[in-house]
């Protein structure tokens, strides 16, 4: 058998293996069972590549986007690795040489979608060839917990029982306990040793802000903080990422749009034009960023608060892969969070579906609304205890909370006294004192609370609320057009037997990066 690092340094060019890697690979080559849990970026593909080199036999590689097959493929085979991916783009000329190649022993890695794999025609196909191992990438997907559900993933554990000589390599950038388990069960790794990278991404810097004007907010942290750089800026819809794109090249950036609308051309020059050329900025929906792997993008902004702190890791990850200073920025407001939990509770979801993705919703809430240490909250997210970083905005510039129980209080009464039948716009009219059309139809300006709260501006009462909406303290009911209504948690605070602490609003500061981390 080859050495390992002989391998990584003749086939693949590098001097060391990272982090966990060597360990992986000898216990893999060495015919073990292994569960790899490691950050995007953190060297996964090497993990069963290697190990694909150094046994005998042809290693199978389940994965479930064919672009990203085509990728690993088309490296591997420049640099020399007999590689080759089937899917329903291969013709039947080309599957025939790859099933020959496979059974003569000369083809090193196949990769192959799960629905291929699972029909009877490929699984005899696989008695016919000796196998070396068995990697199944995105292993995340066998759950009903993660991000990326796909039931094939769960027929998977098959294999266990087919190939039960063959070494199994399950890989995977999120999994939370709950995934974990999911992994370990549907793919019948229970004597796997489990690999756990840390997820933590020292070079990136967090920051996190209210919303206001989005357009503006994104601009002005672009040419104040990455000017001339690549970047993505993450957007909930089609439309404003068109908006968005625009905005910023009429003010002198050259930004590209990216959504699944677009014409198939349009996206492939797009994405390339922001993998090949400097300084472009792709203003992209989710539909991007599956495996684009381009190590020099220095930030990722998002003008949408992320669906839950999974999706907000994996996005944001996508920057500073090259180990250089990055920034993950976000904007988000309380409309993010009703028109979030409106898409899920109006989606095809199952009941308990729905339930766990208005967790993970309010997990991200918490989040954005964390007077603590951003990347200590977002590793305990995965399992992970850390100590305050030091170089995250809050860790820069703790915020100093207030007392903010009358203030509160005064919201609470006046939510309670309108019915908590209006949304947090009127709301605030009433606090504020603010006569409207509303006002007159309503006569809410006849109520007691009418006007007790102009010590707050919008923005500050908007703050408030939001921070209330994450504590469970209050709710906005979709139903009943974003009512505000109060919870059962709130009855302390009204009764005076409680004091509340709140983070004051935020003061842009674009210079947030000045501190330490430079
Ligand atoms: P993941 O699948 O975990 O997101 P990849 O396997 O795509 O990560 O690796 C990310 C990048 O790091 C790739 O460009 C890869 O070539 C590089 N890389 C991986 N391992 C090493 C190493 N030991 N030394 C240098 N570069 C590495
Ligand atoms: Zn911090």
């Amino acid at each position: 058998m080859q050495n390992a690092l002989t391998l990584l340094s003749s086939v693949f060019g590098y001097p060391a293996f990272r982090g966990e890697q060597e360990a992986i690979v000898n216990h893999v080559a060495g015919g073990g069972h292994a569960l790899v849990l490691m950050p995007t970026g953190g060297g996964k593909s090497l993990c069963y590549q290697i190990p694909a080199l150094m046994r005998d036999g042809m290693a199978l590689v389940v994965s479930p986007l064919i672009a990203l097959m085509q990728d690993q493929v088309a490296a591997l085979t420049e640099l020399g690795v007999a590689a080759a991916c089937l899917n329903s783009a291969t013709s039947p000329d080309e599957a025939r040489d790859i099933a020959r190649r496979a059974r003569a022993g000369t083809l090193d890695l196949l990769y192959v979608a799960p629905e291929r794999l699972l029909t009877p025609r490929f699984l005899a196909f696989l008695d016919s060839v000796p196998l070396s191992l068995l990697a199944i990438d995105e292993a995340h997907c066998v759950s009903h917990w993660g991000h990326d559900f796909r039931p094939e993933y769960q027929q998977l554990g098959m294999l266990a029982e087919r190939f039960p000589q063959v070494p199994r390599i399950a890989l995977t950038a999120t999994a939370d306990q709950q995934t974990r388990e999911d992994i370990l069960h549907y793919l019948k790794l229970s004597d796997a040793r489990v690999f756990l990278s840390s997820f933590d991404r020292p070079n990136l810097f967090y920051q996190v802000l209210e919303k206001h004007n989005a357009k503006k907010q994104v601009l002005a942290f672009i040419q104040n903080e990455h000017p001339g750089a690549s970047g993505i800026v993450y957007c909930l819809s089609r439309k404003r990422v068109e908006d968005m794109a625009q905005w910023l090249v009429e003010n002198g950036i050259r930004a590209l749009p990216y959504h699944a609308g677009l014409g198939h051309d349009v996206r492939e020059r797009n994405q390339r034009d922001f993998i090949r050329e400097e300084g472009v900025v792709m203003v992209a929906t989710l539909a991007f960023g599956m495996g684009i792997d381009k190590p020099d993008v220095r930030f990722v902004a998002h003008v949408d608060m992320p669906k839950s702190p999974e999706n907000f890791y994996q996005e944001s990850g996508r920057a500073g892969r090259d180990g250089l200073p990055a920034t993950s920025w976000m904007c988000y407001g309380l409309n993010d969070v009703v028109q979030l939990s409106g898409m899920i509770q109006n989606s095809e979801m199952a009941d308990l579906q729905k339930q766990v993705e208005l967790g993970k919703l309010d997990a991200m809430l918490a989040f954005c609304e964390t007077p603590g240490c951003r990347r200590q909250h977002i590793l305990k997210f995965f399992g992970e205890d850390s100590a305050p970083c030091g170089h995250c905005d809050n860790c820069l510039h703790p915020p100093v909370l207030y007392d903010a129980t009358l203030p509160v209080r005064k919201l609470l009464s006046c939510i309670y006294r309108v019915g908590q039948r209006f949304a947090a716009s009127h709301v605030v009219d009433v606090l504020m004192g603010k006569m409207t059309p509303l006002m007159e139809g309503t006569r809410h300006h006849d109520l007691p609370t009418f006007g007790v709260g102009k010590e707050f501006n919008q923005r500050q009462w908007r703050s408030v609320i939001r921070q209330l909406v994450a504590r469970k303290l209050v709710e906005v009911d979709l139903a009943r057009g974003q009512s505000l209504v109060l919870t059962a948690g709130c009855r302390p605070l009204l009764k005076g037997e409680e004091l509340i602490y709140l983070r004051p609003l935020a003061a842009e500061k674009t210079g947030a990066r000045q501190g330490p981390a430079d």
